[in-house]
C-alpha cells in the first residue's frame, strides 16, 4: 500500500489529574485512535463537545505531544521531521477567527507573519505574497494596510485562511471554521474551502459538530465518542446507513440530514460520561437503545462492517442486529 499524505496509528493522549502534584488519575481524550487521510481529500471528524476532536487537532499540530502512537506525512515519522518541516505541511484555521489574529497588526501582517517567522524572505516580499494570497480568498488587496477590527466575520475568516495559506501546507486542520460565523457568510467560507481545495489539492481533517456541512463538504466521516473512534467510514456510507447507535443519533438530531427512516431514531439522549471515569465495556452503553448485558464489559473493537453495499469500520458488538432490525 503507497504511504498517505497523513497517518496515524493507535494514537492516544492521556492527560494526568494531579493531586499534590503527583498523578492519581488519567483523562483519556484520545485513545487508540487510527486514520489515514489522502491529497486532496476532507476527512470529517465529528463528535459531542469532549469527544477527543479538539485534542486531535492539537496532536496533529504538535501544540500537544502524543502519549503513544504514530503521525507519519508521506510516509515519513513526524518524530523525524522537523518543527518547521511540519508546519509547514499542516496548518490550522482557527474556529474563532477574533480571537486567532492580533487586533494590532495590519491584515497583510497577520497574514504574513507565519512566513516571517519560517523564512529569510524581506519584509516587502513577504507583503507581495500576503496580498497575493488575499487576493486568493477573496479579499481586496487594498485592504491591505487596514486592522482587523475593520473586516467583517467573514472577512476575518478569510484573513485566518490566507494566513493558513501562507506557507504553502498540505493539510489544513479546520477546527470548526464557521460556527462562529453569521449563517448568511457560512456558504461563502464553505465554497472558498472547497475552491481553495480543488485548487491547491489541499487535504482538509473537518472538525465539526454541524452534521449538514459535513455532508456537503466531507469525502470520509470518523465518529469519536469518548476518545475513541466508533464509526468510520465514506460519506455516502455513513449518511446512508449509520451503523453505530451514536452516528444513528447523532444523524437523527440533525433536521437537515434526516432521512425517513433516520427520522424515527432517538436523538442521543442524556449526557456523555466524564471522560475521567469513563463507564466499563462499551463507553456508549448508559446512553444506548440497543445496549446488552455484554455492553457493560467488553469494549467493542472497531471492525470491518457492511450492511450492504456500504462497508465501513464500526466498534458495536451488535451492528448486525441492529442493521437487520433496521432494515424490517
Ligand atoms: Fe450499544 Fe452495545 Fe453497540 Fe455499544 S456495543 S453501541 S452499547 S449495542
Amino acid at each position: 500500500m503507497t504511504s498517505a499524505l497523513l497517518e496515524i496509528r493507535n494514537l492516544k493522549k492521556h492527560f494526568p489529574v494531579r493531586k499534590f502534584l503527583k498523578p492519581t488519575a488519567w483523562v483519556k481524550a484520545l485513545d487508540g485512535v487510527t486514520l489515514r487521510l489522502e491529497a486532496g481529500r476532507t476527512l470529517a471528524v465529528v463528535g459531542e463537545s469532549g469527544c477527543g476532536k479538539s485534542t486531535l487537532a492539537k496532536v496533529l499540530l504538535g501544540i500537544e505531544s502524543p502519549t503513544e502512537g504514530e503521525i507519519s506525512l508521506e510516509g515519513r515519522a513526524s518524530s523525524s521531521l522537523s518543527a518547521s518541516e511540519f508546519r509547514r505541511a499542516i496548518q490550522m484555521i482557527f474556529q474563532d477567527p477574533y480571537s486567532s489574529i492580533n487586533p494590532r497588526k495590519r491584515a497583510w501582517e497577520i497574514i504574513a507573519e507565519p512566513l516571517r517567522i519560517n523564512s529569510s524572505l524581506s519584509r516587502a516580499e513577504c507583503k507581495e505574497r500576503a496580498v497575493e494570497l488575499m487576493r486568493q480568498v477573496g479579499l481586496r488587496p487594498e485592504f491591505a494596510e487596514r486592522y482587523p477590527h475593520m473586516f467583517s466575520g467573514g472577512q476575518r475568516q478569510r484573513i485566518g485562511i490566507a494566513r493558513a495559506l501562507i506557507l504553502h501546507p498540505r493539510i489544513l486542520i479546520c477546527d470548526e471554521p464557521i460556527s462562529a460565523l453569521d449563517v448568511s457568510i457560512q456558504a461563502q467560507v464553505i465554497n472558498l474551502l472547497i475552491a481553495l481545495q480543488d485548487e491547491l489539492k489541499l487535504a482538509y481533517v473537518f472538525i465539526s459538530h454541524d452534521l449538514s456541512v459535513v455532508r456537503h463538504l466531507a469525502d470520509e466521516v470518523a465518529v469519536m465518542y469518548l476518545g475513541r473512534l466508533v464509526e468510520h467510514g465514506s460519506r455516502d456510507a455513513v449518511f446512508r446507513k449509520p451503523s453505530h447507535p451514536y452516528t444513528q443519533a447523532l444523524l437523527s438530531a440533525t433536521p437537515s440530514v434526516q432521512g425517513d427512516r433516520l427520522s424515527q431514531r432517538q436523538a442521543v439522549q442524556g449526557e456523555p460520561p466524564s471522560p475521567l471515569n469513563p463507564p466499563p465495556g462499551c463507553a456508549f452503553h448508559l446512553r444506548c437503545p440497543f445496549a446488552q448485558a455484554r455492553c457493560a464489559s467488553d469494549v467493542p473493537e472497531l471492525r470491518e462492517f457492511d450492511p450492504g453495499m456500504n462497508p465501513r469500520l464500526v466498534a458495536c458488538h451488535f451492528a448486525e442486529e441492529i442493521a437487520a432490525k433496521a432494515s424490517i
